[in-house]
């Protein structure tokens, strides 16, 4: 008997896999604005939510460098570089010095890279991941930056910020195409039908001129715009690394709107689902979802269960809040994240497991 078990476990496990192993793909999934209340929420919604799967939970502080309530520049800021910085910088430390973020870390490792957004791509949250700059504000900046880029895929919306003013409306007053100056080799996409049909990797995915829709206005999932990003990723086998956001979860609670927030959950809910599958086809994945921080002050009250409606809650405010966030985890090096830990650990943890990479 003891034989056959250990038959099984050496000969039959496809992929056999140790607490010390590194993992190759990572995928980073926030929701902006997502705490514990925004998940009670959804899941009283939906009762199979995939985020509530992951067995790996850990808390996290969001506190930024300038300010105990942080807004997403910085909590984003603190992910990718493993430093606190001041509210409003995107990729620079409180210094406005530069700080290398874990998408240059794992282009230097021979990684695939991709960003995906709800919001224009320009926004904070996905900006901070790749641009330096010190102001959110500065979107044409972080624009020019995204566009010069070694990032394999950007996805979102905010085309307008890479198009010029005179001649094509958009938002750019130095002329400049940026969609355009891509060369030849880079493609892009200017639609979702374009890039969920594409079997190329397009390297700016720019599907909306603005913001992406809110869930409920639009005919696609996030998660259907990350099964198709995985698709592409992994058809080089040189190990990815994803940041993806469900971005309007914030702007349900910026506007007390519960409908709204829910309703982006289950958006963003739909991208973890798609993320544990691939993380249970390929256990070399590790996933990892967290928000940025909490938004509004959100606390639930009351359920009315013939409508299936919450008939009792308040938004404290029309801004973020500082109370710690859930960090879920899965997959190998999923150990490491526990505790009470700050954001810019996250951010520490993995720069150290993408460095920690062979050079591929
Ligand atoms: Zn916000």
């Amino acid at each position: 008997m003891r034989f056959i078990a250990l038959f099984v476990l050496v000969f039959l496990l496809p992929f056999p896999l140790h607490a010390g192993d590194a993992p190759r793909n990572i995928i980073l999934l926030i929701g902006d604005g997502m705490g514990l209340a925004q998940i009670s929420a959804a899941r009283k919604i939906r009762k199979d939510l995939s985020i509530t799967q992951i067995k790996q939970i850990a808390l996290m502080s969001t506190d930024s460098a300038d300010d105990y309530v942080t807004d997403s520049a910085a909590s984003a800021t603190a992910m990718a570089g493993g430093v606190k910085t001041n509210n409003g910088f995107i990729g620079l430390d409180p210094n406005k010095k530069r700080l290398k973020n874990i998408f240059e870390i794992a282009k230097e490792k021979g990684l695939q890279t991709a960003v995906i957004a709800t919001s224009r791509i320009t926004h904070a949250t996905p900006a901070a991941f790749v641009a330096h700059v010190d102001s959110r504000e500065k979107e044409l900046d972080i624009a020019l930056q995204l566009s010069q880029s070694s990032v394999d895929l950007l996805l979102g919306g905010g085309a307008d910020m890479f198009l010029p003013h005179k001649g094509l409306g958009g938002k750019r007053n130095d002329g400049r195409n940026l969609l355009q100056k891509q060369g030849n080799d880079k493609l892009i996409t200017r639609s979702v039908h374009q890039y969920l049909s594409s079997d190329r990797l397009p390297q700016l995915a720019l599907i909306e001129t603005d913001d992406l829709p809110r869930a409920r206005n639009r005919h696609y999932s996030l998660g259907q715009l990350l099964q198709k990003a995985l698709s592409l990723l992994e058809k080089e086998k040189r190990g990815f690394l994803i940041m993806i956001e469900g971005s309007q979860i914030d702007w349900g609670g910026h506007k007390k709107d519960l409908d709204y927030v829910i309703e982006e959950m289950l958006d963003f809910d739909s991208a973890v689902n798609i993320a544990l599958q691939y993380a249970k086809k390929d256990p070399h994945t590790l996933v990892l979802v967290t928000g940025d921080h909490e938004t509004g002050g959100l606390s639930l009250l009351a359920y009315d269960k013939s409508v299936n409606r919450f008939n009792g809650y308040s938004f404290a405010s029309r801004h973020h809040s500082g109370t710690l966030i859930p960090l879920f985890s899965f997959g190998p090096g999923s150990e490491q994240f526990q505790g009470l830990m700050e954001n810019s650990t996250l951010g520490k943890h993995l720069v150290d497991i993408i460095s920690s990479q062979k050079t591929k």
